[in-house]
């Protein structure tokens, strides 16, 4: 009942898109994933304050699903509201001093975009990730060695209930894909401090590791990008590969054979093939090298 007084409360009601039983599949870069019993995408604050409001009245759980580059979604979906950041939290804004004002919402290669035209540098090693500036930072996202964060001046959150909190980048712990955001807060916007530089020079360093990518990722076959962090200075893709797993399949789910790290859904994989994809290379991972691999990817709708 909790999602269906949810829904008959927010549809109509508010500016937002109020979808029931909204395919997740079509909403993750795996294209894999069953329904989510409601799905909310509000396009004003005032929107997403009262959609908070209403979930918390009806007891619907929830989560934010950027551009679901980094999701796993289970076959059978997901029980309760995915939040979807709309148009107001999609919006930039470039200041003189070379810092940028930016909505979680906004796909995170338009910002890349914009300051290499406006020859601001600190955000190359950003180039060719998908998804939205709030799944960056939520992810600290970026290179084995390079990371957002180092470009963060601050993150504005959203604490359901309370209103929002502003985080000064020195004050959040930032780790490899990890930060200390509290995950029940919704990250609205972000200052970037980048700095004056070169145009040839950023242009030419973007347009190398997009060519990298190319040439080391199994680029136009849908994924999640890396499964596993790499442990310490190990390189996960080049123990899976040691484990002989290039091509390994269960389903539609197979080790890329351009990148080890890389689960591929090759057409009609399920959530269960990923898993068991996954299940495996751990174990032989575990067996072979004595490493307890810890997913990169962030699972959805897979408990009880
Ligand atoms: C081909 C490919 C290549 C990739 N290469 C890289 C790479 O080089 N480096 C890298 O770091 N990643 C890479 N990724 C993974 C992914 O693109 C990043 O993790 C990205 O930052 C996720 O952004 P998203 O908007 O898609 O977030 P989602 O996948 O939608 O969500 C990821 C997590 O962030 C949370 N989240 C999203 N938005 C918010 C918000 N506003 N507030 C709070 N929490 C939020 C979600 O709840 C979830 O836990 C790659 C993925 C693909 C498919």
């Amino acid at each position: 009942m909790g999602v269906y007084n949810a829904y008959m409360s927010l549809s109509g009601a508010i500016e937002a898109d109020v979808v029931r039983n909204e395919r997740l599949s079509r909403r993750t870069t795996y294209r894999i994933g069953g329904p989510a019993a409601l799905l909310v995408c509000p396009h004003t604050y005032e929107a997403l304050l009262k959609t908070l409001e209403v979930l918390r009245e009806e007891r619907v759980e929830w989560v934010i699903l950027g551009r679901g580059s980094n999701v796993l979604v289970s076959d059978r979906g997901y029980g309760g509201c995915v939040i979807v950041l709309g148009r107001e939290f999609s919006r930039m804004n470039f200041a003189d001093d070379g810092t940028v004002c930016v909505g979680a919402g906004m796909a995170l290669i338009k910002v890349v975009t914009e300051a290499m035209r406006r020859s601001l540098s600190g955000l190359e090693p950003l180039a060719g990730v998908p998804g939205t500036v709030g799944g960056a930072i939520s992810m600290n996202a970026g290179t084995r060695h390079e990371w957002i964060s180092e470009v963060v001046q601050d993150v504005v959150c959203l604490r359901p209930g309370m209103g929002l909190v502003r985080y000064p980048a020195s004050q959040v712990e930032w780790g490899y894909r990890t930060t200390s955001l509290p995950t029940n807060e919704i990250i609205l916007e972000v200052t970037l401090a980048l700095k004056p530089g070169d145009h040839a020079k950023i242009s030419a360093d973007i347009e190398e590791r997009i060519r990298r990518r190319r040439s080391t990722q199994p680029m136009g076959k849908p994924s999640c990008g890396s499964v596993f962090k790499n442990p310490g200075d190990r390189s996960v893709a080049l123990m899976i590969e040691g484990c002989g797993l290039k091509g390994y399949r269960q389903g539609g789910a197979v080790v890329s054979g351009t990148h080890a790290n890389f689960i591929i859904n090759d057409g009609g994989a399920s959530a269960n093939d990923v898993i068991a994809v996954m299940t495996h290379i751990h174990s032989c991972v575990q067996e072979k090298y004595g490493v307890d691999l810890q997913p990169e990817v962030k699972l959805l709708g897979f408990g009880a």
